[in-house]
């Protein structure tokens, strides 16, 4: 993937989250998470081999794949996270106006790696998909929706980020 994508996004989620963010050398996708009948990967197999890469010092770890996801009940996903676990992994492939014959849009590209990374998460801090549209938890299961949601939590869903993150948190 393109340099900058790591390094913006590094800064977007520190920004969001109030955390410090590292990245680390890349990790290569796991051989036994690609099936070959669907030319994806499964995303559930990523998380299992990111689990035994988590620095000491990480309470979370964000993957972020060019590679196609999907896992055994959907065509694809945008991404998949340990619900109130450590690791998430969002990918990339779908996110960009080329994976529908479009033109690139740099800006849309980077609007919605934001909610997808935000949601993932998200969902590492126990958060479930939101009723709220306005809310980056609501379920997106087309780039429309991604699109249509909106690129923050809610106050209900922000509260219980904080309260793992910001200056209050529960020790
Ligand atoms: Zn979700
Ligand atoms: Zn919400």
């Amino acid at each position: 993937m393109e340099q900058w994508i790591l390094q913006w996004l590094g800064k977007e989620m520190g920004d969001c989250l109030a955390a410090t963010v590292k990245s680390m050398p890349a990790i290569p996708v796991p051989p036994g998470s690609y099936e070959a009948g669907r030319n994806q990967y499964y995303s559930t197999r990523i998380l299992k081999e990111m689990l035994k890469e988590v620095p000491e010092d990480a309470e979370k770890l964000l993957g972020v794949t060019d590679k196609d996801l999907c896992i055994p009940i959907l065509t694809y996903v945008f991404g998949e996270a340990q619900l109130g676990g450590t690791a998430a992994v969002v990918s990339l492939a779908r996110l960009r106006q080329e994976h529908y014959g479009l033109a690139p849009d740099r800006e849309l590209f980077k609007e919605r790696l934001r909610k997808e990374c935000l949601h993932e998460l998200g969902h590492t801090f126990g958060l479930i998909h939101c009723q709220s549209r306005e809310c980056v938890m609501y379920l997106s299961n087309t780039v429309v929706d991604v699109d249509g949601k909106g690129r923050n939590f809610c106050r209900s869903c922000r509260m219980v980020v904080e309260s793992q993150t910001g200056p209050g948190r529960a020790t």
